[in-house]
């Protein structure tokens, strides 16, 4: 079987879904390896879960360098692992840090890149990919024709499935040039952290626009109720309702949930682009003729100050 490596996306060893996500699609690619890198040691929780995940095998690069260092060393990791298992894929999260990674591995390595895959397909035994283009105007198919395929995918692609195995850990010894301590991080400063998923990972996103007049409260009680990140139309965060960090769209956040849900958003092509690869849209809006409801698999006609809170209601109630 062919090896497929995936790069383990976390913080301080506390692995993100999306991982467990790329293991879930590396399997059908063939045997995935995870590549941990860190300045610390692997944990064993971590080793277990990415197991339980599938991967086969953990190359670990224990090095302070790809901590104190931006980016550079973990492509160059990367590189030398690529030239020493030949790997048939690597796949990355569409993170910027790992399209960034993705973007330097496949100049190294002579190879082609594919980025923001929402959907990775196995056509003749090649990874082939899909991707939403022109505001989510076209769907793009692509494969790689040259060198090792470098992909990096969406979160909330796939839901992970586990499919455990017992990996082997390999530490990896790496070398690293001059070039790839070119930019020295400085500080991490921890963001204060919100009780809700991040907007980019949340397999439920609520979002509010114009409609809510101001009031978030009931978007935000739906999200709590439903575990989910709350996002926001440019209309509601120009209006200062919301930070910016909330928008959805064209010149904002790209999410691709299991559940959307839009509240008083009329559905505008720009908001659109960033919401509509959601598997499940739901939209309530107070006008039947909102251009929401031709993307909608649910919609409800009424006024989002009732028809959040007694759904929230009900859920809380079951
Ligand atoms: P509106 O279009 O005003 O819609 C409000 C909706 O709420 C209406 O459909 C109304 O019927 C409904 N409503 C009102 N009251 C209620 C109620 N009580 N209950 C239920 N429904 C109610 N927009 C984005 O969102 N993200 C982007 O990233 C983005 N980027 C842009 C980039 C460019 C270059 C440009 C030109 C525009 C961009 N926009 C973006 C703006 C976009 O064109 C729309 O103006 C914006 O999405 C509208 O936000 P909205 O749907 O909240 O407001």
């Amino acid at each position: 079987m062919p090896e497929v490596l995936v790069l383990v996306d976390h913080l301080d060893g506390v692995v993100r879904r999306s991982t467990l996500e790329l293991l879930t699609i590396a399997r059908r690619l063939g045997e995935p390896s995870a590549v941990y890198a860190s300045p610390d040691p692997l944990p064993d929780e971590t080793v277990r879960l990415l197991g339980e995940h599938g991967a086969r095998a953990v190359y670990v690069v224990q090095d302070e360098t790809v901590e104190q260092f931006s980016v550079a060393p973990l492509a160059e990791a990367l590189e030398q692992l690529v030239r020493s298992t030949t790997p048939t894929v690597v796949l990355i999260g569409s993170t910027p840090e790992g399209k960034e990674v993705a973007a330097r591995l496949a100049v190294r390595t002579d190879s082609g890149l594919l980025t923001d895959a929402v959907g990775v397909d196995v056509v003749d035994g090649a990874a082939v990919t899909t991707h939403s283009a022109f505001g989510g105007g076209y769907e793009v198919r692509a494969r790689v024709t040259r060198g090792t395929p470098v992909i990096t995918v969406k979160p909330n692609t796939v839901e992970p499935v586990a499919e455990p195995a017992h990996p082997e850990v390999r530490p990896v010894t790496t070398t690293f040039s001059d070039a790839a301590r070119s930019a020295r991080v400085v500080a991490r400063q921890p963001r204060e952290r919100s009780a809700r998923p991040e907007l980019t990972e949340a397999s439920v996103v609520v979002s509010g626009g114009r409609g809510t007049g101001g009031d978030f409260a009931p978007v935000e009680a739906l999200a709590d109720a439903l575990g989910a990140a709350v996002g926001a139309s440019k209309a509601a965060v120009d209006s200062g309702w919301a930070p910016h960090s909330f928008q959805v769209g064209q010149t904002g956040k790209t999410v691709s949930p299991q559940l959307y849900v839009a509240a008083g958003i009329s559905g505008a092509i720009q908001h659109r682009a960033g919401m509509q690869t959601s598997r499940a849209i739901v939209a309530v809006n107070r006008d039947p003729d909102a251009p929401i409801f031709e993307l909608a698999d649910l919609g409800v006609v009424g006024d989002l100050h009732t028809v959040l809170p007694a759904v929230t209601e009900e859920i809380r109630r079951r």
